[in-house]
């Protein structure tokens, strides 16, 4: 049984205030929904705060990406190292990071090994853009991607995957549930290929692209779907609860 994940991206959002804001106004809520891990990611200059705020919850901490260097030279980048001390989860390869700051697999490969190193869980996004898509082009995207991002690391099972079609972040345009469930069992058998069976069938497999307290019951009643990578509706408390409460509720 693989236990559902639905984490919370809140992207380039919310002042400190308004972080701490937002984690007090859900954090009781979330805290009591078990059977689910609840993650949330916020900024990098939040994370301190909502450490301190969520300290003794269920609540696990996410940060929304990081550098590939331990330290040194690199002005401005956030290091494995610092990350380590402060959260668990690291969202790596966004496909907003990819088209807005020249990510290649090579780099989230990197990103990837830098974040096991030193015991970050990744969230690994992968995704096909719109024509892409509309060219039939899915699998060999999803699949030419996970296999750069995971090229030379060994199977962990603190590896979390996130398959989010491009055309449907922020689009208010779901994939259907089973479209979603499809590429995903695809991404599972590819996983199957490269780690073995019993591999793909222990890791986590989300489901990203404007998510919403309307469509997460459809999406998690699907097989191959283990949680989901939450964008906007994880800025509003009452919709990121009930995302994680339908989560709960749908015994696979
Ligand atoms: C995301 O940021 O990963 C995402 C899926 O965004 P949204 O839910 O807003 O589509």
């Amino acid at each position: 049984m693989r236990l559902p994940l639905i984490a919370g991206n809140w992207k380039m959002n919310t002042t400190v205030a308004e972080a701490v804001a937002l984690v007090k106004e859900m954090r009781g809520g979330l805290d009591e929904v078990a059977n689910v891990e609840k993650v949330i990611c916020p900024p990098f200059v939040s994370l301190q705060a909502v450490r301190d705020l969520i300290k003794g919850t269920s609540i696990k901490l996410g940060a929304q990406n990081l550098y590939f260097e331990e330290k040194g030279a690199y002005t401005g980048e956030v290091s494995p190292l610092m990350l380590a001390e402060l959260c668990e989860f690291v969202i790596i390869g966004h496909s907003e990071r990819r088209q807005y700051f020249n990510e290649t697999g090579e780099i989230v490969n990197k990103k990837i090994k830098a974040a096991l190193k030193v015991g970050l869980k990744p969230i690994l996004c992968i995704g096909e853009k719109l024509e892409e898509n509309e060219a039939g082009k899915t699998e060999a995207v999803v699949t030419g991607q996970l296999k750069s991002s995971l090229a030379g690391i060994n199977y962990t099972a603190s590896l979390v995957i996130a398959y989010e079609p491009i055309w449907a972040i922020g689009t208010g345009k779901a994939a259907t549930s089973q479209q979603a469930n499809d590429t995903i069992g695809l991404i599972r058998r590819t996983v199957s290929g490269m780690y073995g069976k019993a591999s793909a069938q222990e890791i986590r497999i989300l489901y990203g692209g404007s998510v919403n307290a309307a469509n997460t019951t459809e999406l998690m009643k699907q097989p191959e779907i283990d949680g989901a990578l939450v964008g906007g509706a994880s800025l509003k408390a009452s919709d990121f609860l009930s995302i994680v409460r339908q989560a709960a509720a749908i015994r696979k």
